[in-house]
């Protein structure tokens, strides 16, 4: 159902009332994990202001150790609902237990399943039986076929509104967090129809290299990035290297928009 060979017109995936696919690209953007709605509101107000329409932001936090900042949960995403309501944003946000996924659906617009649980198949099967799009990352060691097999799981229950999203593979290289697999981007956007983002944040893992990685996304065909920005990176309770501040998001933004619609 995912391929292209089903149906050969791109399939543009409506988060209200902004389109990811089709003609103009996406910034998904906002901290990596909600930690206080004024955080949320600093992120919020700044999108806002530049004409970024999707807030991105964890709160349930797939976190490698288990005494690490865990998300906010329930209230996490109330935070973020209620943030972007009050600057007309859409919420994007990471779901990771599928007994979850029906309440979450009345907070978020699109439900992120992480990399960690991209073959979570009760995760997959649960997010494929609500009406919601449902953002999907690349997993780990995943081949893009089991990335497609894996969307295939939510398309088959009924949810076609499935967005992937390449965020780097785990190779020997060290000096990013993760290698991101440009090649991915033409190589899904050719055997499927559904709209293709790269995060540049954790394919990387750092922040001086953003500018040319996203511009690489996009000249190969993503429809759009998401990036991870937070209010004071330094402090941030998790993946406080790869965020970026307010005024570099929006650097990146200005310079970017000088080649792409970015919205
Ligand atoms: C995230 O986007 O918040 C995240 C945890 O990313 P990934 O699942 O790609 O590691
Ligand atoms: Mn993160």
């Amino acid at each position: 159902l995912v391929s292209r060979k089903r149906q050969p017109k791109d399939t543009v995936v409506m988060v209200g009332d902004v389109p990811v696919g089709g003609e103009r690209n996406v910034m998904v953007a906002g901290p990596c994990s909600v930690e206080s709605e004024e955080q949320v509101r600093q992120v919020a107000q700044t999108m806002s202001k530049l004409g970024i329409r999707l807030i991105r932001g964890g709160a349930y936090k797939p976190r490698t150790s288990p005494y690490d900042f865990q998300g906010l949960g329930e209230e996490g995403l109330k935070i973020l609902r209620r943030v972007a309501d009050e600057f007309g944003l859409k919420v994007v946000s990471e779901i990771v237990h599928p007994a979850d996924i029906e309440m979450a659906t009345q907070y978020v617009d699109v439900i992120q399943i992480g990399a960690r649980n991209m073959q979570n198949f009760e995760l997959l099967k649960a997010a494929g039986s609500v009406r919601k799009p449902v953002l999907l990352k690349r997993g780990l060691a995943a081949t893009l076929e089991e990335f497609m097999f894996a969307a295939e799981y939510i398309v088959s229950r009924g949810n076609t509104q499935v967005i992937l999203c390449e965020r780097g593979i785990r190779t020997y290289e060290k000096w990013t967090r993760n290698t991101l697999d440009i090649s991915a981007v033409p190589i899904l956007k050719q055997e499927s129809h559904l709209p293709v983002l790269v995060d540049i944040s954790h394919s990387t893992g750092r922040r001086d290299i953003l500018l040319p990685i996203a511009k690489a996304a996009l000249a190969a065909g993503a429809d759009g990035i998401m990036v991870e920005t937070h209010p004071e990176p330094s402090v941030a309770l998790s993946d406080a290297g790869q965020q970026i501040n307010l005024e570099q998001l929006e650097a990146l933004l200005t310079q970017l928009r000088q080649t792409h619609d970015l919205v």
